[in-house]
């Protein structure tokens, strides 16, 4: 296998193929197929992403896929933001299309004319509604799985509020919502909003949600946005205040993708392979016997393998023939399988299992009565140390710079006084290559720009994927 360090991109590509999470041999670019093993991942990932929202009474929803060219032109910046990414159905069997059709590139222009229509009076409001779809963006850059595709796995939720105050309450609980998702996947973020030139289009403004990849790239993992009432004036939401008044509703949104998986997977791998967090493994324990010719070590690791089921963990048994226990070992570990049990003869005689935690290879031996309990300890010893290590390396990658030529040497997250204008970042942008992740909210520090020497706060930049 690739070295992971020396040769992140390369090791990227490669594991994704052999741990079979997903297939780019699809004849269309930016379009791969999902794997079994990789589909698993992804729907424990949406899982988490459910049990969230849905415990915030947010409610599932599906909308087609296609939208109207009427749907799309209003007459809106949020139209021309997506303009070149649109793919066009513009026949149906050999007949062109009265109306053309596009595939949605995000769901708003889909979602907001059935708001309209929803939303009447105070009592409807707030509206908060989601949905897990494919969505289609005409990706004309190089692709990348996971990161850079034309067919997306996206989460969308979409609120309506009768103020502005209350949007704002909700893009808090965003905040709140993603702290829960981020600490399952064990990965470290920066709260970024985006500078006005790279906000969603359409919004009053966009947090996003950056994380680090290793080699020092960033990879916006989330965003969320405030709409104010940019678009339910475009799409004639209108509710009926109390005294008789027709009121525009304030909207927010708040996207994640199958990105959320490339952390993952770049994030907490090894020259091993993968390591899966416990809550995102489609697997997560895996029993291995080792063959006896005097006692039945198959049997044994069957009644593990039903205790752990019936205690509610994903735990498979590999008793395939023909592979040495050693060849079982590494396939496991390269497939990110947090922890494994192997039971030989002595293990069966003395009634213990081994069990061993992949992201250190430790080995712990327990009674057999005792194996649910030390898997729920080993587990959570397992996500610990992979938030601890990605935290490490994303707290050794932020570095503070004071001039422009400080750039040259500067990897990761680059933090640098700026005063808020394009011009002095995009000085910074194409000496370096280095891209505007914006202001942290949290950050309100006053610091001179490095390029124009105006007051101004801190600004991050980094190369991003
Ligand atoms: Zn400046």
């Amino acid at each position: 296998m690739e070295n992971k360090k020396s040769n992140f991109s390369e090791w990227y590509n490669e594991i994704i193929e052999i741990s079979g999470l997903s297939d780019k041999r699809y004849p269309i670019k930016g379009m791969n197929v999902w794997m079994p093993y990789g589909l698993k991942a992804m729907q424990n990932i949406d899982r988490t992403i459910r049990e969230s929202v849905d415990s915030r009474n947010f409610q599932e929803v599906q909308f087609p896929v296609l939208i109207t060219r009427d749907q799309l032109s209003v007459e809106f910046e949020h139209v021309k933001g997506f303009e070149k990414e649109v793919f066009w159905v513009t026949r149906g069997g050999m007949e062109p299309l009265d109306v053309e059709m596009a595939l949605r590139p995000t769901s708003e222009a889909a979602m907001y004319g059935m708001y309209s229509l929803w939303i009447r009076s105070h009592a409807d409001l707030p509206l908060r509604l989601y949905q897990i779809v494919n969505v289609y963006r005409y990706e004309t850059k190089h692709t990348r799985s996971f990161i850079r595709i034309r067919e997306i796995h996206f989460f969308e939720a979409h609120t309506a509020h009768d103020t502005y105050e209350d949007a704002e309450r909700q893009m808090h609980q965003y905040m709140e919502i993603w702290g829960e998702i981020s600490s399952r996947l064990c990965l470290p973020f920066e709260v970024h909003q985006r500078p006005d030139w790279d906000k969603f289009p359409g919004a009053r403004y966009t947090l996003a949600f950056d994380t680090l990849l290793p080699g020092g790239r960033s990879l916006q993992v989330g965003t969320i946005h405030q709409y104010g009432t940019n678009f339910s004036k475009t799409y004639d939401i209108k509710y009926l205040k109390d005294d008789g008044e027709h009121e525009y509703a304030n909207q927010t949104t708040f996207g994640l993708s199958e990105r959320l998986l490339a952390a993952v997977i770049g994030i907490h791998g090894d020259d091993h392979g993968l390591i899966f967090p416990p809550d995102v493994a489609p697997t997560q324990v895996v029993v291995v016997p080792i063959p006896s010719k005097k006692v039945d070590t198959g049997a044994f690791a069957k009644e593990i393998q039903q205790t752990l089921l019936s205690q509610g963990f994903r735990c498979t048994i590999d008793d395939r023939e023909n592979y040495t226990p050693g060849f079982k070992y590494n396939d496991w570990e390269m497939r990110g399988v947090p922890m494994r049990i192997e039971i030989g003869e002595r293990e069966v005689n003395s009634g213990t299992a081994v069990l061993v935690s992949r992201h250190d290879r430790k080995k712990t031996k327990v009674p057999i009565g005792e194996v649910a309990e030390w898997t729920s300890t080993i587990l959570q010893g397992v996500k610990d140390t992979l938030t601890e290590r990605a935290g490490k390396y994303f707290g050794e990658n932020k570095h503070h710079i004071g001039k422009l030529d400080d750039l040259a040497k500067a990897e990761g997250f680059v933090i640098a006084g700026w005063c808020g204008d394009q011009e002095c970042a995009s000085k910074i942008e194409e000496r370096y290559e280095f891209g505007t992740l914006g202001i942290s909210p949290d950050d309100t520090e006053e610091k001179k720009c490095i390029v124009c020497g105006k007051p101004g706060r801190n600004g991050t930049f980094s190369r991003s994927y």
